[in-house]
């Protein structure tokens, strides 16, 4: 190929910008790269999915940043594949197309009363305190309001970052970057209890141990933990020993009374949730453990008082037209990051991140899997097996998008975002506070 190798990368989550990074920082090959998400501003998971007061994993943006800082890399926000544009679109204009659009949806618990009144997903929570444009506002604010018992399904690290928010007071929140309605809505919670239900025992749960310490750290909240629920022998594992540790630590505690208590609860499974329009109590039962790790019911129930439930049981990849998906795994097909078609790979079409490998590990793990998919591409690259786009012209895709009426936020409109989002924090003595409204980010971009 005697012209630069023109890329897209679909989505300006940790994946995308990563393999951005890898694409950009490489010399042999020449790139150019462009970065398309739906949303008009990037970082996606770090933006909406890592928790507002999780500071210093939240500037990892600052980090993610300087790809765009690469000569030949733009972002195109606000255009979204499976929307505006068509893979194919993609594929006519582009020699390769870098799907890292993540696992945007979630997990059901397929249980009686699962679809009551205040039994919400932790996406849609996180969503609204990460101020999501695409967030339930109305529903989850419904689904908080007047709240005294919660439960949170789910023992991973989304149940704690959960659990935390809602546990926390208005000042531990008020240095965050939450849009004011969150703050505003967290500040008056008359939440004062929250269960979290692991359905198997204290040392099979996901979390991560910083993140569990934690939840013995709040200013205004007692973690309580049944001392025989955490009495189990020390695992091989390390990390689920050290859990176990800090388990059997919290265990030993005497409640000091505070406003707010934080139950951790293992082997505890729902099995209904029941009221009438809303849900009021959540049917626990008891499970035991095979020695595989894995739980069955024992038939023992109680109930659990509860007017909100958040069922934080995992991510779920969706699938995009022309692209092939597993549909049980909830992945697009893959090896090495080369999208596979019944086992062939697609020409010219790779994945990373989350839609890749499904909805696990931490940030940094995506630093790893995106250069695995970069280096694939490269190679293809080198053998010459990539397809000639149609339109193989750096104009195309801007002339396409001009053609539909897409409105492109670029790079320069994060920034204007950005300084706008400093601005507005600033009246109330915050860094930042989000804006979360779509019109009004594609308003801030244009102030640049
Ligand atoms: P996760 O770690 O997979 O946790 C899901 C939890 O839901 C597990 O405890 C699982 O239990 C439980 N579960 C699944 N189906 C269930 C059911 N039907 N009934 C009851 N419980 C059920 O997922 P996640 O918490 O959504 O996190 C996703 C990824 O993001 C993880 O890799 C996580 O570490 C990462 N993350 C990291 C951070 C951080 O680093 N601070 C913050 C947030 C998220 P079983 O184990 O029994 O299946």
């Amino acid at each position: 190929m005697n012209r630069e190798l023109r890329v897209a990368v679909v989505g300006a989550g940790p994946s995308g910008l990563y393999a951005v990074d890898a694409l950009a920082g490489q010399s042999e090959v020449p790139v150019s790269v462009d970065v398309l998400d739906r949303i008009p501003v990037p970082f996606g998971l770090v933006r909406y999915g890592v928790a507002p007061d999780h500071l210093s994993l939240r500037g990892v943006r600052d980090t993610l940043e300087k790809v765009f800082a690469h000569a030949g890399v733009r972002f195109l926000g606000g255009v979204e594949v499976g929307g505006s544009v068509t893979l194919e679109d993609l594929r006519s204009c582009y020699d390769a197309v870098v799907l890292t659009y993540g696992a945007s949806s979630d997990r059901h618990l397929d249980i009686p009363g699962d679809d009551l009144g205040g039994s919400i997903a932790a996406t849609d929570l996180v969503n609204w305190y990460c101020g999501h444009p695409d967030a339930p506002r109305e529903q989850v604010e419904a689904a908080l309001a007047g709240v005294r018992d919660v439960v949170v399904v789910g023992v991973g690290n989304v149940a704690v970052d959960v659990t935390r928010v809602l546990a926390k007071t208005a000042v531990e929140l008020e240095h965050t970057d939450m849009p004011q309605h969150v703050l505003d809505v967290l500040a008056k919670s008359s939440v004062s209890d929250v269960h979290v239900l692991g359905r198997r025992g204290p040392v099979q749960a996901s979390w991560t141990t910083k993140e569990l310490r934690e939840l013995g750290e709040l200013v205004d909240a007692d973690v309580v933990v049944a001392a025989a629920e955490v009495d189990v022998p020390p695992p091989a594992d390390r990390h689920a020993a050290k859990n176990l540790e800090v388990l059997q630590g919290f265990a030993a505690r005497t409640p000091t009374g505070r406003g707010r208590r934080v139950h951790l609860h293992f082997c505890a499974r729902p099995v209904a949730l029941t009221g009438g329009d809303r849900v009021e109590s959540v049917v626990v039962e008891r499970t035991e453990l095979a020695d595989d790790g894995s739980a069955s019911g024992t038939g023992v129930t109680w109930d659990l008082p509860a007017q909100l439930v958040v069922r934080s049981v995992g991510y779920r990849g969706l699938g995009l037209a022309g692209l092939p998906f597993d549909g049980a795994r909830h992945v697009v097909p893959s090896e090495e990051g080369r999208v596979l078609d019944d086992g062939v790979p697609l020409p010219g079409v790779y994945v990373a991140g989350w839609i890749k490998r499904g909805p696990t590990g931490i940030i940094g793990t995506n630093k790893k899997d995106a250069a695995q998919t970069v280096a694939s591409l490269l190679d293809d690259a080198r053998a010459g097996s990539l397809p000639e786009p149609s339109h193989p012209g750096a104009e195309a895709i801007d002339e396409l998008l001009a053609d539909r009426g897409v409105k492109v936020v670029p790079f320069a409109g994060w920034r204007a975002v950005d300084a706008a989002e400093r601005a507005l924090g600033a009246t109330r003595g915050r860094d930042r506070t989000t804006i979360h409204d779509r019109a009004a980010l594609f308003e801030a971009a244009e102030e640049r």
